[in-house]
């Protein structure tokens, strides 16, 4: 960059403190694989590795109307999803904005939202129960930890991504839905509850049956993967499903070294994680997922700002108020190609209201957005290799499928991820491995794992 030395060194300190070496790769990896096994073997663990009582593989022939929910991230969307078999499908859809009052406020309220949110899709797009059925099926993508005990019944476990909804926590989530529905006398069956990861597992396997994990890279991360039940430890005989051999497995691996055991976490992740509404919870995902990059990044001008290194010391509101600077802002400054960067200064003179910049202060900005994205994307890296280390799929053909901002949008996510997996297992191997953009595959998911659900009953 062409800074003074005093800002340069401080770039090159940034870069050093966001970096994660081959060898941390490794150590994470393995780290990964380990608590995954604890995970499988007993019930508390930090990487949940919850069964999702999902068990076939999609055969591309399921037909049928079904309704999609997706609760979790920014919007509410309500689907309808007309399966028409070979992997081809028509949807409809709407989406509801959840208001900051409902994250917070109390769940009857949340779900009463919900409801009345189905109720006017049911209304604007006429849509009823077939002849001869009482009840349209649902499948309810639900992404927050929730411990299930059957396709369409489920505990929550803790909130994250920012919800904390009152009353909900150690309740059942399908059946307070299904409370809100009888209310309003809507003839809508939660039929499975979904985690978005395994949904969008099974909207690709759907077409791709070589497709080994779903992942989220959105608001919040996480993945999904199938694993053999004999290797679900935490499981007596009795409780496993019988005939299957296999089921999916929601990870919720935003929850990933909790312990802060190994993750490369710097002074600006610990500040991000201080001011949250989950402490010292979902560190993994606080270090990689949509949600929290601008924030991070924000902490790092911030501290640059204050050594009078940046802005020539000078902040504004936007920049000085949490959540302030959108993860966004980082992407559309990191495809700024422009020799003066003159779209980056537009963001940070004209949207965040910094009052003037230099070309210096604009290519620091962009070198942190990418030390932050690379460094997401590393990490992210760590957890599918953990699985594919799992899975005995290292050098194998296979597919991840990937849904999410962060995964779409951001520059270069899909060649950092690429580059970890090489560093970790040889480029041969990693050859083998493609990642699809499953977009909004969640939903599609849900109506494929609510169909599957309402043939078993
Ligand atoms: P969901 O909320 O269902 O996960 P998304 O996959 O769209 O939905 O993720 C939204 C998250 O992605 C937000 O946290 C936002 O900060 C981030 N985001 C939105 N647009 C972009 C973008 N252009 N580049 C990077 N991140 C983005």
């Amino acid at each position: 960059i062409d800074g003074t030395e005093a800002q340069n060194k401080a770039i090159q300190g940034l870069a050093q403190e966001f970096d994660v070496t081959t060898e941390r790769l490794r150590t994470i990896t393995n780290q990964f694989v380990e608590e995954m096994r604890k995970g499988l073997d007993h019930e508390g663990a930090t990487v949940a590795m919850i069964p999702s009582y999902v068990t076939g593989r999609p055969t591309g022939e399921e037909v049928g109307r079904y309704l999609a929910l997706d609760l979790g991230g920014t919007n509410l969307r309500v689907c309808e999803f007309e399966l028409k078999g070979k992997g081809n499908y028509s949807v409809k859809q709407q989406k509801f904005v959840v208001s900051d009052e409902l994250k917070t406020g109390d769940m009857r309220d949340l779900c009463d939202f919900i409801a009345d949110s189905v109720d006017k899709f049911l209304t604007e797009h006429c849509t009823k129960p077939k002849e001869g059925e009482e009840m349209l099926q649902l499948g309810y993508t639900f992404s927050f930890p929730v411990l299930q005990t059957a396709i369409n019944r489920g505990v929550l476990k803790q909130w994250t991504k920012g919800f904390s909804s009152k009353n909900a926590v150690g309740k059942d989530v399908a059946l307070l839905l299904q409370e809100s529905f009888r209310k309003r006398y809507l003839p809508v069956n939660v039929a499975a509850i979904v985690n978005d990861t395994v949904g969008t597992l099974m909207a690709y396997a759907y077409s791709y049956p070589d497709t080994i994990m779903g992942v989220i890279l959105g608001t919040g991360t996480n993945a999904s993967y199938y694993e053999k039940t004999a290797n679900i430890n935490k499981w007596s005989t009795e409780e496993n499903p019988a005939g299957t051999d296999e089921m999916v497995i929601n990870m919720e691996w935003g929850a990933f070294d909790n312990e802060r055991r190994v993750l490369p976490l710097t002074m600006y992740d610990n500040k991000v994680n201080r001011q949250s509404r989950n402490l010292h919870q979902q560190l993994f995902e606080k270090m990689i997922s949509g949600m929290y990059l601008g924030e991070i990044a924000r902490h790092a001008m911030i501290h640059l700002i204050d050594q009078y290194l940046l802005f020539n010391g000078e902040s504004s509101d936007i920049m000085n108020k949490q959540w302030g600077f959108e993860t966004a802002y980082l992407t559309a400054i990191e495809k700024d190609k422009t020799e003066d960067l003159s779209e980056t200064k537009e963001i940070l003179e004209q949207t965040v209201g910094i009052p003037s910049t230099t070309l210096a202060d604009r290519q620091m900005v962009k070198k942190i957005g990418e030390f932050v994205g690379r460094r997401a994307a590393r990490l992210s890296a760590c957890g599918m290799g953990g699985v594919m280390t799992q899975d005995g799929k290292i050098g194998q053909e296979c597919i991840i499928a990937i849904d999410g901002s962060l995964f779409e949008f951001y520059p270069k996510f899909e060649h950092h991820i690429r580059e970890a997996l090489i560093e970790l297992f040889g480029e041969e191997a990693t050859s083998k491995v493609r990642f699809a953009l499953a977009r909004d595959g969640s939903g599609l998911g849900a109506a494929i794992i609510a169909m599957m659900a309402h043939k078993q009953q």
